[in-house]
């Protein structure tokens, strides 16, 4: 007995956990920098821990099935309509969940590349497939509606990232608006915001009642520090109203990671602090790396540092984890999540010493 042929299924490859690097380097995982993850350095808000500890004692039960508590205080914030909120495992589950409100057997999405490869993935996972549009390194990876609807053939869903995942880049405003009156009735437009908190351009929640072929999805894993839990979230069109009872799976989110994800919005300070503390590990960065760096509105640098793999090896072996983006579709480049003032001084110092041996 085999399953079916899932030899077009490429499997997600996750950075490595830290205990795992430590012990292939005979380290304590407490000497090393991980920095590949776009993880939050400053962990969750305190707030979240107390009501993980909380609704620990109560895990003998179902969470509740619509999440509603959740979906009513993001609706609230966003100004949106409660149906409106998906909540759903990750903004890994939410992408999962519009390709199966979307997609019908064969149908085809468009994603960037380089990108974040789970746009793909969830396609091929929901019986579809991927064509591309390219970002370019030339104009630092600039995004526009132009590149997009170049590469565009009528497909069901267009994925774009806002700061995108590897480089950093935006999709301007405007540029969204093109995107969104350029493609056809039957395409959705997803709009990725999982490091949305870390920019200052506005967000494309608004344009939600102006335009129903627009969903936009987020995440706690990034500014709020919950990564561990799993929480995220789509936000789709109004006409939407009961799709979401006919695709999620059954209590999508744990109990404990709604009670987290409940409590970190309600601590908005450790966010703010989250952030100010990213964007300044991004101009330290920018500044500070023997690099040609790329403008980045996320928690994360792109570097572009003639061979990457070689360079994310070495800095490895000095107990400083990146990653390599060659798995992203480019290679010669590293990214580097933006880490505490002390992990992010010794990630650009190992850097530039491991730079400076490759010259
Ligand atoms: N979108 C982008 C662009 C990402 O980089 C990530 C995480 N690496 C995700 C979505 C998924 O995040 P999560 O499932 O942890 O919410």
């Amino acid at each position: 007995m085999r399953p079916r042929d899932l030899s077009a299924n490429a499997p997600y490859v996750p950075g490595r956990g830290i205990e795992e690097v430590a012990r292939d380097l005979g380290m304590d995982p407490g000497e090393l920098v991980k920095l590949s993850s776009n993880e939050n350095p400053h962990g969750p808000s305190p707030k979240a821990v107390a009501a993980v500890r909380d609704a620990a004692d109560d895990v003998s039960v179902y969470p509740k099935a619509a999440h509603t508590d959740l979906a009513e205080e993001l609706a609230e914030r966003w100004g949106v309509a409660p149906e409106q909120v998906w909540v759903t495992p990750g903004a890994d589950g939410a992408l999962d969940y519009l390709a199966r409100a979307m997609l019908d057997p064969g149908d085809r999405v468009l994603v960037p590349e380089p990108g974040f490869s789970y746009y793909a993935m969830s396609a091929r996972y929901h019986h579809g497939s991927a064509a591309s549009y390219p970002l370019t390194k030339d104009d630092g990876f600039a995004q526009a509606a132009e590149t997009v609807l170049d590469a565009y053939d009528g497909e069901r869903m267009v994925h774009v990232t806002t700061p995108h995942n590897p480089t950093g880049s935006e999709l301007p405003r405007e540029e969204l608006l093109a995107l969104l009156s350029g493609v056809d009735e039957h395409t959705l437009v997803v709009v990725d915001e999982a490091y949305a908190e870390f920019s200052t351009s506005p967000t494309a929640v608004d344009l939600l009642g102006e335009h129903d072929n627009l969903a936009v999805t987020r995440t706690f894993s990034k500014a709020y520090g919950l990564a561990g839990l799993r929480v995220g979230y789509a936000l789709v069109p109004p006409e939407w109203a009961d799709a979401y009872s006919r695709v999620n799976t059954p209590f999508a989110a744990s109990a404990v990671g709604l009670a987290a994800a409940l409590a970190a919005l309600d601590d908005g300070e450790h966010v703010e602090r989250s952030v100010e503390s990213a964007q300044w590990a991004r101009e330290y960065m920018e500044k500070g790396l023997d690099a040609h760096t790329f403008d980045s509105a996320g928690n994360f640098v792109l570097a572009e540092v003639g061979d990457g793999t070689a360079v994310t090896e070495r800095a490895r072996e000095r107990g400083v984890i990146v990653r390599d983006t060659s798995s992203f579709g480019l290679p010669g480049c590293v990214r580097v999540s933006c880490g505490t003032e002390s992990e992010t001084r010794r990630a650009v110092e190992t850097l530039n010493e491991v730079l400076a041996e490759l010259d």
